[in-house]
């Protein structure tokens, strides 16, 4: 009879429950009640961990407290044990003796692992189910293995949910842990995911392979596992509660990814413009991994960032003409018979600022360092007619480079004896503390200032350009504007340049505040002061006023071909 009815429960809760359940944590029980009171009115699903609890049998007054004013919660008691991951020191009858207590104070689920319902009897375990609904879980910490024989396991004991949570190391541990979904999920309640950075795609795609909810943090920094996201990413980022067999799926693929501001970026322009899609950050350790989950997935288009963007071309069935003489891709299509077409959009994240601001046929340009970015800067400025300069801090390099895209090799020590009218930096210098520059002050004998670094937003190099009263662009343009041309191969439609420039600029004074920083100014607060074209990035249909300012700040070219460089 009670068995009939928890199944029954179960059933119910099926559909009932959420897809994100939030997992809190605190050593004192009004601690956790405070969070859960803060938290529950978006998050109706939590997760107590009562191991973490110092005494987790003298909370229930005031946990129950909680489970008394919120009905509307559906709430999980756990107290895993020390040996198996968690942190209560107590015996398998002490936690039975925990969780049974829970289940009598109004909690509706419970966690309970396998190798304690191996130590217990048969007769306890059913017992618990009957007052309450039981989760089944294995956690393994450290690899993906056996998922198969772990389920077997697991289904000796009786239970209305089955928890498998492992490790991924590579990326395709994440395929097998939703083919493994897919081929149970039909037939038992389950709830599976990967942990690790690399497990990110089992946490967001999980739920439609048939992982009945996944856990997502209460903010960063109350993660309870390695590589979980927050409930707000989740819901926000990822939107996980849309997730269906229709979203089509992409990301970015490099080694590392863990910072890229890609997802937040690209999800927010899936968001905007109604496209069923999620995009996540693929750590891919070898192109074999990566390659083996873009078949197995399928993932329809990647960005690909360092260290892939030369590897990958050789596994492309197709590609466009600049990318070949680039010898760079950064995106990457998926067709329907599953070949892959590789583009470059750097060059566009280039070009396009600069064409908002300039007419690059004549215009003279210095190019900064020789590396994949630098290689973009100098095929699609010769393409455009520039004429380009390149210095590097290995000369050889830059030699090398010059000859390939019939550009000029310029040395370090005549940069300040010329004037032009865009120089560029791509190199990383600059990059994270913004205290250095590649360039001194006396160097900087140019209109336009391009810097291709885009964390800080303002570096050192943009600061002293702007002493100088020389117009300045932010590597977040090219960031957004190579963004937005994935966007448009991969959907047909026109990316929303404004949000996705609005939401990394965002970001990115998060992050300078999470560094204790002061955030540089916004893109559009720094358009304002700018008397350049800079403004298009905040707005993709300028005001007649913006129009009018960047028209009359579309200035002449240094030097030589002045007229014929002037943009009408
Ligand atoms: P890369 O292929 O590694 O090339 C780096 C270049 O910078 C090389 O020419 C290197 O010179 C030079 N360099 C490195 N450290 C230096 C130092 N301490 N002093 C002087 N020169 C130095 O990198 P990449 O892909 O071209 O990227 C370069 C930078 O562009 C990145 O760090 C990033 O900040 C920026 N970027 C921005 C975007 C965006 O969307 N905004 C996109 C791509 C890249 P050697 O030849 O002597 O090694």
């Amino acid at each position: 009879m009670h068995a009939t009815s928890t199944v029954y429960a179960s059933r119910i809760q099926r559909f009932r429950l959420p897809r994100v359940c939030v997992p809190l944590v605190g050593e004192d029980p009004a601690r956790i009640v405070e969070r859960a009171e803060s938290l529950v009115r978006d998050n109706p699903f939590l997760e107590f961990r009562l191991d973490y609890l110092t005494n987790p049998l003298a909370g229930f007054p005031k946990l129950k407290h909680f489970l008394d004013l919120h009905p509307e919660a559906t709430v999980i008691a756990t107290c895993r044990r020390a040996v198996n991951g968690g942190k209560f020191k107590g015996s398998a009858t002490a936690q039975l003796e925990v969780l049974t207590k829970a289940a009598a104070t109004g909690f509706q689920l419970v966690d309970i692992e396998l190798q304690t319902a191996e130590i217990l009897k048969q007769q306890q375990l059913i017992d618990l189910k009957d007052r309450v609904g039981v989760i089944l879980s294995f956690h393994d910490f450290k690899t993906t293995k056996k998922l198969e024989e772990t389920f077997t396991e697991l289904q000796r004991y009786p239970a209305d949910f089955y928890k498998l949570v492992s490790t991924a190391t590579t990326l395709y541990d994440n395929v097998q842990m939703m083919k493994f979904l897919q081929a149970h999920s039909a037939q038992y309640e389950m709830v599976a995911l990967c942990m690790g950075e690399q497990g990110i795609i089992s946490r967001v795609l999980g739920v439609r392979a048939g992982s009945i909810f996944t856990f997502g943090a209460a903010t960063r920094g109350e993660e309870t596992a390695p590589g979980q996201v927050t409930a707000r990413e989740l819901r926000d980022t990822y939107r996980i509660e849309m997730v269906d067999a229709a979203t089509q799926v992409y990301g970015v693929a490099g080694d590392p990814v863990a910072h890229s501001l890609s997802p937040v970026m690209m999800n927010t322009a899936f968001r905007r413009e109604t496209v069923n899609a999620v995009y996540l950050a693929l750590h891919a350790k070898t192109p074999k991994d990566l390659f083996a989950c873009v078949n197995d997935i399928p993932i329809r288009g990647l960005s690909i960032t360092m260290p892939y963007k030369q590897e990958i071309i050789a596994a492309l069935s197709n590609s466009d003409a600049l990318t070949r003489q680039i010898g760079a891709c950064n995106t990457l299509v998926r067709s329907q018979d599953g070949k892959l077409y590789g583009f470059n959009t750097d060059v566009a994240g280039i070009i396009v600022p600069l064409e908002q601001r300039l007419t690059l046929q004549g215009a003279k340009v210095l190019i900064v360092g020789a590396g994949g970015a630098a290689r973009a800067a100098a095929f699609g400025l010769k393409n455009k007619g520039a004429e380009v300069f390149i210095a590097n801090r290995t000369p050889e390099n830059a030699q090398a480079l010059a000859r390939q895209s019939k550009s000029k090799y310029m040395k370090r020590a005549d940069v300040g004896k010329s004037t032009f009218d865009a120089i560029i930096n791509a190199t990383p210098v600059g990059m994270g503390n913004g205290k250095q520059s590649p360039l001194e002050d006396k160097e900087l004998n140019t209109r336009y200032l391009f810097d291709l670094v885009y964390s800080p937003a303002e570096t050192k190099l943009i600061k002293m350009a702007k002493a100088k009263n020389i117009q300045v662009i932010s590597g977040l343009e090219m960031f957004v504007q190579q963004g937005a041309r994935q966007f448009e191969i991969w959907t047909g439609k026109p990316a929303p340049v404004a949000e996705m420039a609005f939401v990394v600029t965002k970001a990115l004074e998060r992050l300078a505040a999470a560094n204790g920083k002061e955030p540089s100014p916004p893109p559009q607060e720094a358009a304002e002061a700018d008397e350049s074209g800079a403004t298009r990035i905040a707005s993709q249909k300028p005001t007649v006023a913006g129009k009018k300012k960047a028209k009359a700040a579309t200035h002449k070219p240094a030097k030589k071909a002045v007229r014929k460089t002037v943009k009408r």
